[in-house]
């Protein structure tokens, strides 16, 4: 059986001295909720010498409203998401993600910033955050700044070493959808997942952003299937056509039968549900 390894803790009470620990360290790693980081201690060759817990730094918990956006800091959980009022009233499809991820325990300790930090391409909340045009407040070692979450994701190497600290999601009216697709019929992650944002006027649709997640790679923006639903009357969507526009943006991305199949259906259900609303 796998056992831990010596190393030092850190509990940090500042960002600032998070990141001066990451700077100083080793080999540190940053431990949020810990479902990942204890995961891979029992078994990474590159062991760490220093972990450095966020859990005492407190303007990384919890959620802030203003009219015009919603932070999340990085140390919030998945169920906190998952029920939080503010997060359902304005941005209900990432509660209904938030509260289909992993299971009741895990959603207890997983953190919104563990979750996009990880930058693991299978799990489920990077691409409803791209959709709802979410912005990652990074603090890395270098320097402090906004990026859209695709940007985020593309970080590598020294650019990639900081603390995540909040997801700013701006207020602008969107309606989204997500559906994943798991291997397994019990808890699972996704193998293949997309998520849909727009924004409704009457017989037509705005801002529309199509993103998947091939499980493959980091997340797809699909723009010729956003660009069908925009310039299309919603009376007139067929999800042939759309599915033609997916396949289109897809072409790239080695996607097999069965999950093309899968999105497919879903931009069908898709339809569906925007044309009831
Ligand atoms: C059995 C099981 C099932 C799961 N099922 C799902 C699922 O269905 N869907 C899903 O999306 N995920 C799933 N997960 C993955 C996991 O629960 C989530 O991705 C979780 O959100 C990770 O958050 P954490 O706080 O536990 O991160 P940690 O494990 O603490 O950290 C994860 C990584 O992110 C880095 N990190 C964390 N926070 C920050 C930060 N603020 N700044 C910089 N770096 C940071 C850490 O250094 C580490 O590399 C599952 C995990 C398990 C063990």
């Amino acid at each position: 059986m796998p056992i831990l390894k010596d190393f030092r803790y850190h509990a940090p009470v500042s960002v600032d001295e998070a990141l001066a620990l990451l700077r100083k360290c080793e080999k540190p790693v940053v431990l949020a909720g810990g479902t990942f980081v204890l995961n891979t201690l029992k078994k990474t060759a590159a062991y760490p010498t220093d972990v450095i817990g966020l859990r005492k730094i407190a303007p990384l918990h919890g959620i802030r409203d203003t009219a015009r956006e919603t932070a999340i800091g990085s140390m919030t959980t998945l169920a906190e998401i998952a029920s939080s009022p503010v997060i359902r009233e304005h941005f209900a499809v990432l509660a209904e993600a938030a509260a289909r991820a992993a299971t009741t325990p895990l959603r207890h300790m997983a953190t919104i910033g563990g979750n996009v930090a990880s930058r693991f391409f299978w799990v489920d909340l990077p691409v409803v955050l791209m959709a709802l045009g979410a912005k990652a407040a990074w603090s890395g070692v270098k320097t402090k700044k906004t990026l859209t979450i695709e940007d985020f994701l593309a970080l590598t190497g020294q650019e990639a070493r900081g603390i995540l600290t909040e997801i700013v999601l701006p207020k602008s009216g969107l309606t989204g959808v997500y559906f994943r697709h798991t291997q397994t019929i019990e808890v699972d992650v996704p193998i293949v997942a997309i998520a849909f944002a727009a924004r409704r006027q009457a017989d037509a649709v705005k801002d529309v952003r199509c993103i998947v997640n091939t499980t493959l790679s980091r997340p797809v923006r699909l723009a010729g299937t956003a660009s069908y639903f925009e310039t299309t009357d919603i009376k007139k969507w067929k999800a042939a056509e759309a599915a033609e526009a997916l396949r289109g943006d897809l072409q790239q991305s080695k996607l097999d039968d069965y999950r093309l199949h899968c999105l497919c259906a879903d931009l069908e259900l898709l339809i569906g549900k925007f044309k009831q609303t």
